[in-house]
């Protein structure tokens, strides 16, 4: 193996993805839940990392001008967020059931064209159960209950097996995480390039299943040959809550000592420092004082001696990668 720092700057000239941020939120704000849009660079043709807030997410991006850099000849019988969801979003990844997480996916559904809904296999139980059951919504899936409307075609992955994502130049290699339900992480790759997408987890010395960690050890492992680009991971409350309340989720105090942990295995370790980090899920509050994005970001500069690069996700906003 030969990948010193010189390769890795030499890789580092030009961006390898670009990662759109629908939703910021980890509720309660309608309009704003988790969601985000990655594609490769070389590419213009996304795939959605969950979907709790879609096509207000894509307005919001829309009048910041993310979308700018697409190219491709618009369909003049879409609107600009029509265009965007039917020509541009070839698949969604599905971290886990809950509605922050899919909410959007669900209420577009009736004017989404088709595409692939990528997700393990208990998550993709859950959304046929809970949702597309002609009870809580109509079934646009090709699976459970009948009449299947079959716009969605529904893929299981395997966890920790590379999937080709249909129509874009991406692949995805799925880990189960820890939370009230079973939660995903998404290792995205394009070429030699990886990015890293966490839906909601709470930390190992909490949940005990060590799952975290295999992600770690995975993405340290990889990174002896490949090149993490970027990591999008949650934070939902500031280090006040107690664990005993955590319902599965990360603090910035637990969020650093996943960190720490995952630095310690990294060979390459400007790779990491480097990177940017996007903070997604923060616990919208309807409480008066200070908000919990400040209280957030604050927590995680003081704590942060190992030099880490941490940016709170906004809706609508573009980053490269
Ligand atoms: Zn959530
Ligand atoms: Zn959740």
């Amino acid at each position: 193996m030969s990948s010193g720092p010189t390769n890795i700057n030499k890789l580092h000239t030009k961006p390898a993805f670009e990662l759109i941020t629908l939703g910021d939120t980890g509720g309660i704000k309608d309009g704003n839940l988790s969601a985000f849009l990655l594609r490769s660079v070389e590419d213009e043709n996304f795939v959605a990392l969950d979907a709790g807030t879609l096509v207000n997410g894509i307005d919001v991006a829309l009048a910041a001008y993310a979308f700018t850099g697409l190219t491709t000849t618009p369909d003049s019988n879409l609107r600009a967020n029509g265009n965007v969801l039917h020509n541009h979003v070839k698949a969604y990844l599905i971290s886990h059931g809950h509605l922050d997480h899919v909410g959007g996916l669900l209420v577009a559904s009736p004017a989404d064209n088709s595409k692939p809904i990528y997700a393990l296999k208990s998550v993709n139980s859950t959304m046929s159960e809970t949702y597309f059951n002609w009870l809580a919504w109509a079934n646009f899936t090709d699976r459970g209950i009948e009449p299947k409307l079959n716009k969605y075609k529904v893929v299981d992955l395997t966890p920790q097996q590379q999937t080709p994502i249909q129509n874009t130049n991406l692949t995805v290699t799925a880990f189960s995480l820890s939370h009230p339900l079973e939660s995903t992480a998404f290792v995205i790759e394009s070429n030699n390039d990886m990015f890293v997408y966490f839906g909601d987890t709470g930390p190992d010395d909490v949940e005990k299943q060590g799952k975290l960690n295999a992600i770690w050890e995975y993405l340290a492992q990889q990174m002896k040959s490949k090149v993490l680009r970027g990591m999008v991971i949650e934070v939902s409350f500031p280090n006040k809550q107690p664990d005993n309340l955590l319902f599965g989720h990360l603090t910035p105090k637990w969020l650093m000592q996943e960190l720490t942990r995952f630095h310690a295995m990294v060979e390459n370790k400007a790779q990491l420092t480097n990177m940017n980090i996007v903070i997604s899920h923060i616990k919208y509050s309807l409480k008066a004082g200070e908000d919990p994005r400040v209280t957030i970001k604050r927590e995680l500069n003081e704590a942060n001696r190992l030099g880490f690069t941490f940016t709170l996700a906004e809706q609508g906003q573009s980053l490269v990668f």
